[in-house]
């Protein structure tokens, strides 16, 4: 093995080298003495997109810029058939890792340059899409520029503030280049109506991966969740040597209850092949009344369910409602909820997931199917009608952290799912 590749299932891979110099070089221009730092619409990520197109020139890879600001790498020559897209964001979090979103771009740059030196023809031009501002952490808003893209950018986003430049996005995506007002008119961009396919290759921001030895595995769906930032139960309080366990409401122990009943329903769902995850990431009594010797009297806490199936969220959200009934009535409590927020499961689209499942067969990869926890732009493409899928590639440590940590080979490995796949997508 040379250095400049690596093997896949057994397969030379080109570009390992290449790979590595870029994911440095990018690293270095957004390096914040922790992390890398790259804002939505901020200076850095207009360096990185920089860096990107200077480094696919040199290639012959052409690079545009739509009014979103996002720029759109494809070949000269490659034919005006409907487009496979493939990409992903160049922003980070704060402090954050350089692997997350930059992965992607870095994975469809990489397959064009090889589709130019092998003169490879696919039956649909390859372009890749390098796309601003995907991560809430600057303006509290995820996936902007896929929503620009689409046309699903509100003017009440447009007025949302950075929180660290305090500018609108409308003035940090002006200065950016995009056309604003092309943008607040709700237009997607010309060239979004031509796309007939998109592709992601993302980091996985979960330990699944690591925990099942997969280099790589395909997203089956990116997950949805129904929320309730605070539900209050409401008990009575009282003194916790006075009162004898049947004259009590304790709000804690009724809290108490309703989880471990939701985790009992929640691991049957499980064991019935359900995709599920349930958090209650919030939970307190009120610090100015609680005591070590006072019966809780009200807990508030908030309440999220993901999954990737519509059926599944709603059947666990009944079942909790039902639960707080039943927990209500035998424990002298009641429940109050706030408004109930949801966003809908993406579905990743069973054609193109079988054919990076069976490339990944081909390449001795395992042929896995994840669910993905985190949102991706994958999900915004995929709720706008355009078939989607996504290839995850093994990730330690979480995400949106410093010590994000890629293998470079089961990044060459997903890359060469993602270029083996792209001929069968006729
Ligand atoms: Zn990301």
């Amino acid at each position: 093995m040379t250095a400049a590749t690596t093997s896949a299932g057994g397969r030379v891979v080109p570009g390992r080298q290449e790979a590595l110099d870029l994911f440095d070089q990018i690293r270095k221009l957004s390096f914040d003495g922790v992390g890398v730092s790259r804002e939505s619409y901020g200076s850095t990520e207009t360096a990185c997109l920089e860096a990107l197109v200077e480094w696919a020139g040199k290639r012959g890879i052409a690079a545009s810029t739509d009014p979103a600001a996002n720029v759109l790498f494809s070949l000269p020559d490659a034919g005006d058939q409907a487009p496979i897209v493939c990409g992903s964001h160049v922003d980070s979090v704060p402090q954050g890792g350089n692997y997350d979103g930059l992965a992607g771009v870095i994975a469809g740059l990489l397959c064009l340059k090889r589709l130019k030196d092998e003169g490879r023809r696919l039956p649909h031009p390859l372009w890749v899409a390098a796309m601003r501002g995907e991560e809430s952490a600057w303006f509290g808003k995820a996936y902007m520029g896929s929503s620009a893209i689409l046309g699903k950018l509100k003017p009440e986003d447009l007025a949302l503030h950075s929180k660290r430049s305090g500018r609108t996005l409308a003035q940090a995506m002006a200065s950016a280049g995009a056309d604003v007002d092309m943008i607040a008119a709700g237009k997607p961009m010309p060239w979004v109506a031509a796309v007939r396919a998109y592709l992601e290759l993302h980091i996985e921001q979960g330990p699944l991966m690591v925990a099942r030895k997969w280099p790589t595995a395909i997203v089956s769906g990116i997950r949805g969740n129904i929320r309730h930032n605070a539900v209050r139960c409401i008990g009575e309080p009282g003194h916790s040597g006075a009162v004898p366990r049947w004259l009590r409401n304790d709000a804690v122990f009724a809290v108490s209850d309703l989880l471990m009943r939701l985790d009992e329903h929640w691991r049957v769902l499980l064991e019935r092949g359900n995709d599920l995850v349930v958090t209650a990431g919030v939970m307190g009594t009120d610090p100015a009344e609680h005591a070590v010797s006072r019966i809780p009297g009200r807990v508030d806490f908030s309440f999220e369910v993901r999954s990737e199936s519509t059926d599944t969220l709603e059947e666990f959200y009944r079942v909790m409602r039902a639960e707080c009934d039943a927990v209500s009535r035998q424990r002298g409590v009641r429940f109050e909820f706030d408004r109930r927020i949801e966003s809908a499961p993406a579905t990743m689209d069973a054609g193109l997931v079988q054919v990076l499942l069976d490339t990944s067969k081909e390449l001795g990869l395992p042929a896995e199917r994840v669910a993905s926890g985190a949102g991706h732009d994958a999900a915004l493409f995929a709720n706008a009608g355009i078939p989607s899928a996504m290839i995850f590639i093994r990730n330690e440590n979480g995400s949106h952290n410093p010590a994000e940590s890629m293998d470079i080979d089961d990044f060459m490995a997903g890359v060469e799912v993602l270029y083996e796949s792209l001929p069968k997508l006729g």
